[in-house]
């Protein structure tokens, strides 16, 4: 069988006041969405990188471990494209590890239908944001307090890490936080497979799976790409 051909090319975004030159790989022929995400999961690595390091020369240290997941007890929005992507990858996982996940996310969707969060119209990202943390729910990723994905970790969890002591992160109100001030590209995702927003948290991905349409575009990964790009600072 032919390999499968891809193309390369090097992108230069200006960022807040940041500027990227990033090369990106990605396959050629018409694909699913999912199939650019490593490369974009490549490109929100380089712009979090390039805040780190403008964190670094004004004087910040960045304060964030592994063994801290006080950030993965968020609302963490995952565009349907990423959605899509994580899916796959948990069935790639033993059935063992399959099954524990399918019970957390079961309780995770437990908490959030009792606290009558299942249902996001009407409330402002702020409002739920601040329901949904209250309620200390943990990512059902998070295992030993570190991510068990973590090189498949959603975009938008690349791009939350802080200067302030890990502990405040923990607080009620998560006073005193200080995060690095992370350009928040992964947003432009929600926009990749069609014009309206498409995002859901994190801790419903099966109900989400079990309600989502299953109608996927072919395009060609560089089509997603732009697609991708255009969505870069939109609200
Ligand atoms: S996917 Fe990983 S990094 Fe993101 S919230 Fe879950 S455990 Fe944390």
């Amino acid at each position: 069988m032919a390999a499968e051909a891809h193309s390369t090319a090097t992108l230069r975004l200006t960022v807040g006041d940041l500027r990227i030159a990033h090369p990106i790989t990605v396959p050629s022929g018409r694909v699913p969405a999912t199939e650019v995400v490593p490369a974009l999961q490549g490109l929100v690595n380089a712009v979090v990188a390039a805040a780190e390091a403008a964190s670094v020369r004004d004087g910040g240290a960045i304060s964030c471990r592994k063994g801290c997941g006080a950030c993965c007890r968020q609302l963490v929005p995952v565009s349907r494209t990423e959605g899509e992507r994580l899916l796959a990858l948990v069935k790639t996982l033993p059935g063992e590890r399959r099954e524990r996940l399918r019970e957390r996310f079961a309780a995770a969707e437990t908490i959030i239908a009792d606290a009558g969060l299942a249902d996001r119209a009407g409330r402002s990202d702020r409002e739920l944001s601040q329901a949904y943390f209250a309620l200390a729910i943990p990512c059902p990723f998070l295992e030993d307090e570190s991510c068990s994905i973590h090189p498949d970790r959603p975009l938008v969890c690349r791009e939350y890490l802080v200067t302030s002591p890990a502990e405040l992160c923990a607080g009620p109100a998560q006073e005193g936080v200080t995060p690095v001030p992370v350009p928040k590209v992964s947003m432009a995702a929600r926009h990749v497979q069609g014009d309206d927003e498409d995002w859901f948290p994190l801790a419903g991905l099966m109900a989400w799976a079990a309600a989502r349409s299953r109608k996927s575009e072919r395009r060609t990964g560089p089509e997603w790409v732009q697609r991708f790009l255009k969505g870069i600072g939109r609200k």
